[in-house]
């Protein structure tokens, strides 16, 4: 065979992967980091559930969205959102087809990896004040140890009034931290498997060490802790029992690398989705086609169980509403409605190469990785899009020039993962996982590339303004 039959050859049959930044324009390159400068700004302003709403509802109402009541009329290009108990959020923009040709949805979460306060949290030890905490979702205890830490969350009162706690979230706020074992005396320790070196017992916050009262009395660490909260929150310690609190890391969004390619934070898994789902839906310059709808739903790292998880009916009922506007029977709507559940995939370490299959990776810098499975143990808990779905999504994605790459989570027995997926596929919606790839997933501090956040959105987009 000729040389250059040979080349033609391989290049027409073979797949070719190339990295983002071989295919990227420079126009693009400019958008890219506008676009990521609005997602630090967007991870700082929401290192919780609950601030991420926020700042979601602030950015959606300043592009024109209105809070959704039931019984509402709305027509062609209406842009309306429920908020779920202030901890999820669902948007809408009506589109042009009636909802009985469905919905282009996306569904990402908002909830992240993080120390919650127990319900009776305070105590003193040793003339030293602590919170308990019981972390929240699949973390890695020893990276949680030594860390600048600022708690934030809600403390209700038995009235209903609602006292917002917001301690080290400012600059010049004190921290939190949780202490570990100095080398010196680590040697029992150094011998034990990572998963128990740190004992979920030992992941107590400390709070101060300075005593008020007299010398004779007890406790005295303790109260004056107490004190203070009072001071500044109006509480007592009982009011702990109706509070969610929840510490994480008092670390903002910063570039990462000397060519600032990266960004590191806290909680990219999954607001790198949310922010691309809920920026592509605001920036819409046309009404969609179809309605097209941007969920973020809370719950999603311990199951997506519970009022604001994806499993809860919340989702059903908006629909429900949605399509009683336009008297549609839900069920009409959601067999011909699709969904990209935008989740984060791991992204192939090279410093941890053998849980990794090379052929099926993610790999930083090449763009959305789709999933069309996720599971463990032989695809256990993925909802396994069809074919179809995907060759759907390769063709939007295609057709709207998003850099994309498709892999698995890791090696077939090295573990695996799941996520919203299944439960948007269960409700007989076709439904396809996407995501950035994340190097140190769940960590403290998590790193992605900015060019898959930006391919990201521009996937999210595909999505919302595909006509079929
Ligand atoms: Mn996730
Ligand atoms: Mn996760």
């Amino acid at each position: 065979m000729e040389k250059s039959a040979y080349k033609e050859l391989k290049e027409t049959l073979l797949t070719k992967k190339k990295n983002g930044y071989d295919l990227i324009s420079q126009e693009e390159l400019s958008a890219m980091e506008t676009y990521c400068t609005g997602y630090k700004a967007f991870l700082n302003a929401g290192k919780t559930e609950r601030l991420c709403v926020r700042e979601a509802i602030r950015l959606a109402e300043a592009a024109g969205y209105q809070p959704y009541t039931r019984g509402m009329a709305l027509k062609t290009g209406d842009k309306v959102y429920v908020c779920n108990r202030g901890k999820a959020l669902m948007l809408a923009q009506i589109g042009q087809k009636p909802l009985s040709e469905g919905v282009q949805l996306t569904a990402a979460h908002i909830d992240s990896p993080r120390l919650d306060l127990k319900p009776n949290p305070l105590y003193e030890d040793s003339e030293l004040a602590y919170f308990k905490t019981h972390y929240y979702g699949g973390i890695r205890k020893y990276q949680w140890v030594t860390l600048p830490l600022a708690l934030y969350g809600v403390i209700v009162m038995k009235d209903g009034r609602k006292m917002e706690v917001n301690i080290g979230g400012e600059a010049g706020d004190p921290r939190l931290v949780i202490t570990d074992l100095l080398p010196h005396l680590g040697a029992a320790q150094n011998k034990k498997p990572l998963s128990e070196a740190i004992p979920g017992e030992t992941l107590n916050l400390l709070l101060g060490s300075r005593p008020i009262g007299g010398e004779d009395e007890s406790g005295r660490v303790k109260l004056a802790v107490m004190q203070l909260l009072n001071e500044k929150y109006g509480i007592t310690e009982d009011d702990f029992n109706s509070a969610e609190l929840e510490a994480v890391p008092a670390v903002d969004a910063c570039d990462i690398g000397l060519d600032r390619s990266l960004i590191g934070a806290y909680g990219h898994d999954d607001r790198v989705c949310a922010y691309a789902a809920l920026k592509a839906l605001l920036d819409m310059e046309q009404v969609p086609q179809k309605t097209a709808m941007c969920i973020l739903a809370d719950k999603e790292e311990i199951g997506s169980d519970g009022v604001t998880g994806m499993q809860s009916a919340a989702f059903d009922a908006f629909m429900e509403d949605l399509c009683a506007a336009q008297n549609v029977p839900l069920r009409a709507c959601f067999e011909k409605s699709f969904c990209l559940s935008a989740d984060v995939t791991a992204a192939f370490d090279p410093n941890y190469p053998d849980v990794f299959e090379k052929r099926n990776e993610s790999y930083l810098n090449y763009g959305i990785g789709l999933c069309k499975y996720t599971g463990a143990r032989g695809k256990s808990g993925a909802s396994d899009a069809d074919a179809e779905t995907v060759a759907y999504v390769r063709r939007l994605f295609d057709d709207a020039g998003v850099i994309w790459q498709i892999s698995e989570l890791g090696k077939v027995d090295a573990g695996g993962g799941g996520t919203v997926a299944m439960y948007m596929a269960n409700r007989n919606i076709n439904t396809l996982d996407a995501g950035v790839p994340v190097l140190s997933m769940h960590a403290p501090f998590e790193t992605v590339s900015k060019l898959d956040c930006y391919e990201t959105y521009k996937g999210m987009k595909a999505v919302f303004q595909a006509e079929q």
